[in-house]
């Protein structure tokens, strides 16, 4: 198994986890780009949303909101998703950013 994020599921590599359920996982991410920045991933490996079922992207986005809830984001949040190499998507485990606890600007770069 050469994915990154199969083996942080599998507990092959070690993360921060704020979140997790039968069939979701979420960890702070190394790279934090505001005070809170968690990753939500399917435990199930999907390359990106295009080729996920939707009964299982359901599953992650009720995860999310109960993870905003949890961390009080309640002044407000973002959630990302990068898709393919022009999305600038570097992990290809399909996963959701969770930022928040900052204003954040708009549009993206
Ligand atoms: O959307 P994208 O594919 O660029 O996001 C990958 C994210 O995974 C990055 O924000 C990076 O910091 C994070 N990451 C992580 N732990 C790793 C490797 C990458 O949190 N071990």
């Amino acid at each position: 198994m050469s994915c990154l994020f199969c083996k942080i599921v599998q507990g092959e590599i070690s993360t921060d986890k704020v979140y997790e359920n039968d069939d979701v996982l979420a960890f702070n991410d190394i790279e934090p780009q505001a005070p809170v920045h968690v990753l939500i991933i399917p435990k199930d490996h999907y390359p990106n949303i295009q080729k996920t079922p939707s009964e299982d992207v359901a599953k992650i986005f009720d995860a999310i909101k109960e993870i905003a809830k949890q961390l009080n984001l309640d002044e407000g949040f973002r959630i990302v998703n990068n898709c393919g190499n022009f999305g600038g998507q570097t992990v290809d485990h399909l996963h959701f950013h969770l930022l928040g606890k900052r204003k954040l600007k708009w549009p993206p770069g």
